[in-house]
């Protein structure tokens, strides 16, 4: 019989398909299977409308089965069928959708990449198969027509048998070659994980014929394989079911299973919206931070369903940078099954969920934030610094969503408090948030500035992150209060009388101060001061770069070096000040000496580095000696 032939488009297509040196061959699997689901979909549609198809729904099935001699692999469904014109017309061209994404994607790229992420439908089984056979009978027809390819070079439709309505497709599976196990596609168990992980959540059942090795009857050691037919698929996925019916160990075994986690994670969020966009979703906030998640390994992403198919393991798209640890699936019947990454990329419906996800989301932190602390606190080390990169990334444009997540150590009590927590507890008359940076709690609680605010019984936040000092400052002012580093200069709780008395100490004793900022040499100033209690000196940063940013850019495996303007500011009721003046007086070499003595130790106290330890050990001994 002559061989008809491919449509021009159909047969580029193909070819590809053929020689395709794609990786992802097994997504032909899917694609017979979605195709198996539709048809079935269609009876199933056309019986609620047609009192004269008699079918019940509880028959509708799929069903898998191999014959490993003859390397030939079988889908079965009691679908709608296809006539012999529609066997013509929907395998002998590319349906419309794969068509259009052809032309689509070939205008600027390279061949291979029409595979992409997604299938092109049944034509995807030349990747696997060097002969496909489909045997169909239209439903109500009496007449069986099979559909018959070898190939590129065209193919044949011929009447024959068939009992039931429905379509088989036949694959015979291509040789094994060095590169590519094609028998994979023969062994039950392998079908099987494909099935699973592919069309779990086809709505019907997906039927296999599995092989178990079963202690023989009668014997202690003898064992055989036994064969059963099973359904391999949980057709109902947990996020379709309904939240009122699902127990919590279901979610975390599900979690666990998917995601390969250990622990529990922190928090479920399961959502079913209808609207302009509908879609089910189920999200985890993992308790800890996988092992790879600060390597350049970690994608993030949650797995996108269309109806129950999985079309992506990992879209990006869904969830913001600042959420990448955010786990989960959404299954929209908005999405198309044949819908390209790039095409997915400006898709209005997956934008929608997008930004609907992310608004779930931090809702849910929210509330855990207020409910339960102590578990708040622990997603917040592994993750908050995740957060905070939100901030202050791009120019600060998502501060609004994500500063009130944030929580900083308190001085007062040394628990987690948030800026709103903060706001609350503070006298009205503040108009500041007061904050400080440094390594660690304690070394901060031991700063010389942080001593008169707890003095007059005024918070501090604690900063010890090396990115804080960045994040505060995009946050900039917080329900009108302004965020101030107690450590940069220009914070006086001084009153008038006070400050006024300290200005006449500083213009009296300037030429003191001056000789003193020339034998130090790196700095911009020396002043008194009336914001240290019992401390001699300390340091503190005029200008937009603190001297913790000079820390934290400093220590980067870069070139760029920042130095901050720094001010040495001395205690003026420190009984050092007497000794100052009386050196003054007498001695002005000695004056000096002093005057690089105290900068190196206000240096030290901030935890920078000595640039001349020799020549500092020396000054002291000769004040010693
Ligand atoms: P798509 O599924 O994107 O339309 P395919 O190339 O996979 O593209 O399939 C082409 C067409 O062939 C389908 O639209 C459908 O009409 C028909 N078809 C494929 N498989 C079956 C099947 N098992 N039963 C009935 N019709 C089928």
């Amino acid at each position: 019989m002559a061989k008809k032939q491919f449509k021009a488009e159909s047969k580029k297509l193909m070819d590809l398909m053929i020689n395709s040196i794609y990786t992802n061959k097994e997504i032909f699997l899917r694609e017979l299977i979605s195709n198996a689901s539709d048809a079935i979909d269609k009876l199933h549609y056309k019986s609620l409308t047609d009192d004269k198809i008699k079918v019940k729904k509880s028959d509708f099935c799929i069903s898998v089965s191999i014959d490993e001699q003859a390397r030939t692999l079988t889908i079965s469904d009691n679908g709608i069928g296809m006539t012999a014109e529609e066997l013509e017309n929907n395998l002998g061209t590319i349906a419309k959708s794969g068509s259009s994404l052809f032309k689509e994607e070939n205008k600027h790229k390279k061949d291979i990449d029409i595979i992409g992420q997604f299938g092109v439908g049944f034509y995807s089984s030349f990747m696997v198969a060097d002969k496909i056979e489909v045997i169909s009978k239209a439903y109500g027809s009496d007449e069986a027509n099979k559909w018959e390819s070898t190939g590129i070079d065209g193919y044949s439709v011929t009447k024959c048998e068939k009992e039931n309505y429905g379509t088989d497709i036949i694959l015979t599976i291509k040789e094994d070659t060095e590169d590519v196990d094609y028998s994979e596609f023969l062994h039950d168990h392998s079908l099987e994980q494909l099935i699973k992980k592919y069309s779990n959540y086809i709505t019907y059942p997906i039927k296999m014929t599995l092989s178990h090795r079963e202690l023989k009857k009668g014997s202690k050691d003898e064992y055989e394989d036994v064969f059963e037919e099973e359904t391999v698929n949980d057709m109902v996925p947990l996020w379709k079911r309904n939240k009122s019916k699902i127990k919590e160990g279901e979610y975390n075994t599900f979690y666990s299973d998917k995601f390969f986690d250990y622990e529990e994670p922190i928090s479920v969020i399961h959502t079913s919206a209808e609207g302009l966009v509908s879609y089910n979703s189920l999200l985890f906030i993992p308790s800890h931070a996988p092992y790879d998640y600060y390597t350049k390994n970690y994608e993030k992403g949650l797995q996108l369903y269309s109806n129950g198919v999985l079309i992506m393991e990992k879209c990006k798209e869904l969830i913001p940078d600042y959420f990448s640890f955010v786990k989960g699936v959404v299954d929209s019947p908005d999405l198309s099954l044949n819908i390209s990454r790039e095409i997915l990329q400006q898709d209005k419906s997956l934008k929608t969920i997008a930004k609907s996800l992310e608004g779930k989301i931090i809702k849910e932190l929210e509330t855990l934030m207020d409910e339960n602390r102590e578990k708040y606190e622990k997603f917040f080390e592994a993750f908050g610094s995740q957060l905070k990169f939100g901030v202050y990334d791009n120019f600060g444009v998502n501060k609004e969503k994500l500063q009130d997540l944030l929580i900083f150590t308190s001085s007062k009590d040394k628990k987690k408090i948030s800026l709103a927590e903060y706001v609350d507890k503070m006298d009205e008359k503040q108009d500041s948030i007061y904050y400080v940076c440094g390594e660690t709690v304690d070394k901060i609680d031991l700063l010389p500035q942080v001593e008169t605010f707890k003095d007059k019984d005024l918070n501090i936040l604690y900063c010890t992150d090396y990115m804080d000092e960045f994040v505060l400052q995009t946050v900039g002012t917080y329900k009108d209060k302004k965020m101030v580093n107690i450590a940069k200069e220009n914070i006086d709780l001084s009153d008038d009388d006070e400050k006024e008395k300290l200005k006449k100490k500083n213009e009296d004793m300037k030429d003191m101060l001056d000789i003193m900022k020339e034998a130090i040499g790196d700095i911009s100033e020396v002043r008194f001061t009336n914001r240290l209690k019992t401390h001699p000196v300390c340091l503190v940063s005029s200008g937009d770069i603190t001297i913790e940013m000079e820390k934290v850019i400093n220590a980067m495996p870069t070139d760029e070096h920042i130095n901050a303007t720094k001010v040495l500011e001395i205690n003026e009721n420190h009984k050092i000040v007497d000794k100052l003046s009386e050196l003054y007086k007498k001695d002005k070499e000695a004056l000096k000496n002093y005057s690089k003595i105290l900068y190196a130790q206000a240096r030290l106290i901030e935890g920078l580095p000595i640039d001349n330890p020799t020549e500092l050990s020396n000054l002291i001994c000769d004040e010693l000696a």
